[in-house]
C-alpha cells in the first residue's frame, strides 16, 4: 500500500492518496480542491481511482470533490450523519468562502463497516464530536483521523454539531483502543501514532 500526502485547497488541508500497488486501485481522503499534485500522482502511478473517502463536511475537506469525481468517476463515500453538511453550504461553511459547495455521497457508510478496494481492506470507525458524522478510516496500520485527532490535539467542537465530550469519548473509545503502533494520518499538521497519542495528548 502506497500513501501519497499532498495539501490541496485554499485552507492547505491534508489530503492522502493511498493505493494498492498490485492491482493500483486506490482512494483519495478528502480532497481540499483541484491540485495538480492529485492529477500528477494518479497519472504517474497509473491508479485506478475507485472511492472519494470524506471523513466529514467541512469545506476545507471537500473543495474537490467535485472536481476529483468528475476527472476519475470515483465514487464520494461518507457517513449518513453527516449528509446534510455534504448538502447544505451554510452548515459546511462553504458559503462563507464566497463559493457554494453541495454535493450527494454516492455510498453511505455505517460505523465498523468495511470496504474492500483492490488488496486493500478498509474499515470505517465513526468518531462524532468534530461533527456529527465524522468518521476515521483504518487500512492495516494507517488511519486516516480526519479533524479527529492531530499530532498532540484535537478537532474544534465549536463549529456545527460538534462536542467536545462526544469527541473525547469517541477517541478515547474508538481510537485508543487500536493498536499503539498505528500510524495516525490526520486532516492538519504532522502525522503521529496512536501510541503517542495515548501518552502526550493534552485534551483527551
Ligand atoms: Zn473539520
Amino acid at each position: 500500500m502506497k500513501i501519497v500526502k499532498m495539501a490541496t485547497g485554499p485552507l492547505q488541508v491534508n489530503s492522502y492518496m493511498v493505493w494498492d500497488e498490485e492491482t493500483n486501485k486506490g482512494f483519495i481522503v478528502d480532497p481540499g480542491g483541484y491540485s495538480p499534485k492529485i492529477e500528477q500522482t494518479i497519472k504517474e502511478n497509473n491508479i485506478d481511482l475507485e472511492y472519494i473517502i470524506l471523513t466529514h463536511g467541512h469545506v476545507d475537506h471537500i473543495g474537490g470533490v467535485e472536481w476529483v469525481k468528475a476527472v476519475t468517476g470515483a465514487k464520494i463515500v461518507g457517513t449518513e450523519e453527516e449528509v446534510e453538511m455534504f448538502e447544505n453550504s451554510r452548515i459546511n461553511m462553504s458559503a462563507d468562502f464566497g463559493e457554494s459547495i453541495t454535493f450527494s455521497p454516492d455510498v453511505i457508510v455505517d460505523d465498523m463497516d468495511t470496504m474492500k478496494i483492490g488488496n486493500m481492506e478498509l474499515l470505517f470507525i465513526k468518531t462524532p464530536g468534530h461533527s456529527k458524522g465524522g468518521m476515521c478510516i483504518k487500512v492495516d496500520k494507517a488511519l486516516f483521523s480526519g479533524d479527529t485527532l492531530f499530532h498532540s490535539s484535537v478537532g474544534r467542537t465549536d463549529f456545527y454539531g460538534g462536542s467536545m465530550p462526544t469527541l473525547v469519548k469517541s477517541i478515547k473509545e474508538k481510537l485508543f483502543t487500536l493498536d499503539d503502533d498505528v500510524k495516525v494520518f490526520p486532516g492538519h499538521m504532522g502525522t503521529t501514532t496512536i501510541g503517542y497519542e495515548k501518552e502526550h495528548n493534552p485534551f483527551v
